[in-house]
């Protein structure tokens, strides 16, 4: 029977459940296909695994959502950026896991839009997931549209193991399209970052710079009529500055000018998360140049 569900971010609360979760999805999907010794060792370090994730869960490195259904958390996926060889600074999707008996009620389908939409907000073109050879429900990720790319070793305590690896474009054409535009103003053409603000990216990580420019965002630009409106956004300070004069995203002038958003109402949630996928998608286009 299919029951509602609703997907959400990953709270401290769900450190133990998650850890629980991946015990029992392992289980049943690679029983007879991994060890036994590896299935029993996921089980006794479920614990110790809960608690390194309580302990690093304000770093940032990775995003987990998870589905609830009756108030119980049932379902998650992990993700990260992607560090493979020829495949960095992309998105991955390094864990989805459903419950058993959760499956079949397109949760996994749910968690998988969550991340690619995250990953887009953090302007991602790419994503890549790497999935067991022998997976049952490898079928699953074949049929997103990826394009299977090779293959990755994957050692588990000792034991060899294969997975595939699934490339898949998540560009949106509405961004991409604005970015070339703005490339033919030789104002926004002059924005560029710097190795002090590359650095700070990847210092802090592009998620905390993604809500940092949704906070700027909010704070700045989103009401009626900003404080100042014209002079809210320093030349410098923040690679989000620099990215918001580059994508002319600066003032509610330019938004206008250039991205057709009217003066003189608030903005809509819509246009604030289409202006950051905006400006996320030229800093990560500018760190890896
Ligand atoms: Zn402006």
């Amino acid at each position: 029977m299919k029951q509602p569900f609703i997907i959400r971010q990953k709270e401290r609360r769900d450190c133990l459940d998650c850890a629980s979760i991946t015990t029992r999805t392992w289980r049943s999907t690679y029983t007879g296909i991994v060890s036994d010794e590896f299935l029993n060792h996921l089980a006794e370090n479920e614990q110790a695994r809960a608690t390194h994730a309580l302990e690093t869960f304000d770093h940032h490195e990775k995003i987990t959502f998870v589905s609830e259904c009756e108030g119980k958390v049932v379902g998650l996926a992990t993700l990260k950026e992607c560090h493979r060889k020829n495949l960095s600074g992309i998105g991955e999707i390094q864990a989805l896991y459903v419950l058993p008996e959760y499956q079949g009620q397109k949760m996994g389908t749910a968690l998988w839009n969550a991340s690619i939409s995250y990953f887009q907000d953090c302007g991602y073109p790419k994503m890549v997931v790497g999935c067991l050879e022998k997976n049952p429900n490898r079928v699953f990720y074949q049929k997103k549209n990826g394009k299977e790319i090779g293959t990755a070793k994957f050692e588990l305590t000792g034991e060899p193991l294969r997975e595939n690896l699934y490339l898949y474009d998540i560009s949106l054409s509405s961004v991409e399209n604005i970015l070339t535009s703005l490339q033919r103003s030789s104002f926004r053409r002059k924005f560029h970052l710097r190795a002090k603000e590359k650095q700070y990216v990847k210092q802090k990580g592009i998620d905390v710079i993604y809500h940092h420019a949704c906070d700027f965002i909010r704070e700045r630009l989103a009401c009626a009529e900003p404080i100042h409106d014209g002079k809210q956004t320093p030349m410098k300070g923040h690679p989000v500055f620099l990215a918001q004069h580059a994508t002319a995203t600066c003032c509610r002038g330019c938004l206008e000018k250039w991205h057709h958003i009217p003066k003189h109402r608030a903005l809509t949630e819509e246009e604030i998360q289409y202006i950051v996928r905006v400006i996320m998608r030229w800093i990560q286009k500018e760190r890896v140049i």
